[in-house]
């Protein structure tokens, strides 16, 4: 552990580091995770692609390099793996194998399935190091289709008024659309401008969202019986003031939380997440065997506890600097 984050001290790189550094293996291209002017990065090419596109081509760092889904590289004598995290596209669990044993970082995941990315590959280690954003019994998240199925039903029941969804721009937005789509809405889907420049990206990566026309130029009597996808603060705010008496929906974690979800004005809550609840935290440490969890960011004592029940000892690293964009996009 080094001030500037999560380090591998055999192989000389650094993980998800939160300050700039000279080697860094980039889990994903969220913004607390993906830090700009790193001088090697190493990570998924939907990972680069998205940074590029977030940060500029040579603020993503100096040298990118693009590992492919299980192939292998030595990196001063560590054998580097990614393995995919079904958190948004491109996200992947770094895996490290060193003198025989083997550490996994998950960076951000989840279990849920989700159409817009490769669903999480657990993989047996000796070190566990995972991400904790939900780690309370409280926090269980329903199927995201259950959740499509609510929003939809509300369209249904209100056609006179536009329901605008606040989403997170890089992962959310992207799963909302393609679930609307899986869920048979092939009408249009209109976009607040901050939440285009992903879209584009995933579909050059071969993402097909359908049509996305832009919400700001479309005129008011368009948008009746619509669905807007804007960022979470937009939809809450003056923006959505001047779509046709709209209905303020939030997809999030959060959003199990009642009075947080009050508080911000939102009257359809959708608790759709693209990280772990619980449940899936508790069963993934399970699954993957590891006598020992490292927890980096979140609501560690709670998953450091259930997990000493079971023999698993953990530890937790209270890493400061990660979460900050996941309020939004969790
Ligand atoms: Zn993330
Ligand atoms: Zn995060």
């Amino acid at each position: 552990m080094l001030p500037q984050g999560l380090y591998c001290e055999p192989g000389g790189f650094f993980i998800d580091p939160l300050r700039m550094v000279d080697r860094a293996v980039i889990t994903h291209a969220h913004s607390d995770h993906a830090r700009p002017g790193h001088r090697h990065v190493l990570a998924t090419r939907e990972t680069l692609a998205l940074m590029r596109a977030r940060m500029g081509a040579e603020r993503a760092g100096a040298v990118q390099q693009a590992l492919g889904w299980g192939e292998v590289l030595g990196v001063n004598g560590v054998e580097v793996r990614l393995l995919p995290a079904g958190h948004v596209l491109g996200s992947a669990q770094v895996a490290m194998e060193w003198r025989g044993s083997r550490a996994v970082v998950s960076g951000d995941y989840k279990r849920q399935a989700d159409p817009t990315c490769r669903g999480f590959e657990p993989a047996a280690c000796d070190v566990f190091v995972t991400e904790a954003t939900f780690a309370l019994p409280v926090f269980r998240h329903p199927p995201a289709g259950q959740e499509i199925a609510r929003l939809l039903a509300s369209v249904a029941l209100f056609p006179e008024r536009t329901h605008v969804v606040g989403c997170y721009a890089l992962g959310k937005c992207q799963r909302l659309i393609a679930l609307l789509r899986a869920a048979g809405w092939d009408r249009p889907i209109f976009l607040h401008g901050a939440l285009a420049a992903m879209c584009e990206v995933y579909s050059a990566l071969g993402q097909r969202l359908g049509d996305l026309p832009a919400a700001t130029v479309a005129a008011k009597q368009a948008l009746v019986g619509a669905i807007v996808l804007a960022p979470p603060g937009a939809a809450a705010d003056r923006w959505a003031r001047r779509l046709a008496d709209p209905v303020v929906a939030v997809a999030s974690g959060w959003m199990r939380v009642r009075q947080r979800a009050k508080s911000r004005g939102v009257e359809l809550p959708l608790v759709i997440s693209d990280h772990a609840d619980w449940d899936e935290l508790n069963a993934t440490i399970d699954e993957v065997g590891a006598p020992e969890v490292w927890v980096t960011h979140g609501q560690e004592e709670a998953l450091i506890h259930a997990a000493g029940l079971r023999g698993v000892k953990g530890r937790a690293l209270r890493l400061v600097g990660y979460g900050e964009e996941d309020e939004a996009a969790a």
